[in-house]
Parts: C-alpha cells; structure tokens; sequence
C-alpha cells in the first residue's frame, strides 16, 4: 500500500489474523495463519445462512472470537492436558482457535444444537483442523453417559449458563485432578456469580482456584475438580438451568 494512496485497501483475512495476533502477543505460525484465517471465511461466509455469530467483520471476529478465546493457552491448567471438551461450542468457540494452536491436544466440541456441529465438521476438514471431533446433545445427558463422564483433563466454556449452572453441566465431564476453565466477563455480576455457585461447585466436587484476566474481553474463572461427583449430578435436561444448586 502506497503511504499516500487515497483508496481504501481492502486487507486479506489472513493479514487481519497475523496483525491481530501480534498486536496480542500470540506468536503464530504460517499455517497456524492459514486455518484461523480460512475458519473465519468459513463462519463468515455460513454465517449469512445460519446464524453462528453476530460478528459480521474480520477485525472484530478475530479480537472476540481468536483472541479472546486463546487466552487460555497460557493457563497453566491448558499446559499438559491431552484432552480437552468445549462446552457449548455454538461457532467453535473457544474450541476451534484453541485446537488450531495446540494440534497436539484432541478436542471434542459438544452443543446441543445439531446444524452448529455440522458447519464445524465441514469447515474443519476444509481447514485441516485434525484434533477437533464434535459431539451432539445436551451436557446433562452426555455427562451421565459412561464414555463421556470423568473423561476429559479440561473442559472450557464460554457464554453458556452462569457459574452455577455451567459447573453441574461441565465438572461432571472432568477427570478428577482436571480443571475447567469457564470464560466470564469480570465485575461486581461475576463476583455475585461466583458466590452464589460456590455450594455447586463444592457439591460437584470442584474447587475454585482463581480467576485471571485474560488477553480478551474475558476473564478467566479456573476450578479445579478434586473429587469425583457423585452420581446424581447432572440431574435431568433443563433442571440444572430452572432449579440452579
Ligand atoms: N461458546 C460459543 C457459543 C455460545 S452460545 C461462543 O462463546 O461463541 C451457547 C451455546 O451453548 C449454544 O450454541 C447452545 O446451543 C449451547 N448450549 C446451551 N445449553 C447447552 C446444554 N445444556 N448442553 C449443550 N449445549 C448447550
């Protein structure tokens, strides 16, 4: 681009996820580039058919959906973990950017929304995205499922239920010595939040260890699980979310 070019240069997704990253301090790689950028045409381009994302701009898609979705990667709870669930994934999020940077982790993306999964599956195999697999149904039922419970090292979830009710439909799903770490925006709400959940998070065996800000809009909100949660949680679809512990 000429310095002083009067038109409007339109940059390339690719450029928007390299600038943004760096301005964040993620270092990237070339291919690391190529999937994040191609993912985000993907949604982009789905997008105007089914609705995965009110974010409509490369700029703003990269800050709230990337960038705040890797903060986790420098939690020392993401750090050794071979598998990790996203809970309530809808668009991939924080899944998919997590997965494109830690190829060496296996993620499996749940949402109780069928049409979501099938867009992540078709756009991850566009994008080589090898590590992700998808998983249809409500947490309450797939958390009571033998292969499912007690299963994964680390569950991350971002906008899905508040404290409470995120910790009956995620801590079931982790491995006892696991963590998960729930993506929720800081202040006095998050602060009552966490009160009003730290009898669930007890019951279902977890323990709160810290919050952190992160690089994103988010804060970090980490629970460590260091008992196994008794049979009975989660109790049936929808009641978690009606009747919160
Ligand atoms: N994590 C994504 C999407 C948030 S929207 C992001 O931050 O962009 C919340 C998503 O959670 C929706 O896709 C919804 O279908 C899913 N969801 C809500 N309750 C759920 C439950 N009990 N089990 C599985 N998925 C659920």
């Amino acid at each position: 681009m000429s310095e002083n070019s009067q038109k409007t240069v339109s940059l390339k997704s690719s450029d928007y996820v390299t600038l943004g990253l760096k301005k964040a301090g993620i270092e990237v790689t070339k291919k690391e580039v190529e999937k994040l950028s191609s993912y985000m045409d993907g949604v982009l381009e789905w997008n105007e058919k089914v609705n995965l994302t009110a974010i409509k701009e490369p700029d703003e898609f990269v800050e709230k959906h990337y960038i705040d979705s890797l903060a986790a990667l420098k939690t020392a709870e993401f750090q050794d973990v071979e598998t990790v669930l996203d809970l309530g994934t809808g668009g991939g999020f924080p899944g998919i950017p997590l997965a494109i940077m830690a190829p060496e982790k296996k993620f499996t993306l749940v949402d109780s929304l069928a049409k979501r999964l099938k867009i992540i599956d078709e756009l991850s195999a566009k994008c080589e995205i090898y590590n992700v697999e998808t998983l249809h149904g409500r947490a309450e039922d797939l958390a009571q499922k033998e292969e499912y419970r007690e299963n994964f090292d680390l569950v991350v979830s971002r906008a899905v239920a508040e404290m409470s009710v995120l910790a009956e439909y995620a801590l079931p799903f982790v491995k006892v010595g696991g963590a998960l770490i729930a993506y929720k925006t800081a202040g006095e709400k998050l602060d009552n939040e966490l009160k009003a959940a730290a009898k669930a998070i007890r019951l279902l065996g977890g323990e709160l260890i810290r919050s952190k800000k992160g690089e994103g809009d988010h804060t970090l909100v980490i629970i460590k699980k260091n008992k196994l949660t008794p049979a009975k949680y989660p109790r049936k679809a929808g009641t978690p979310k009606k009747e919160p512990l």
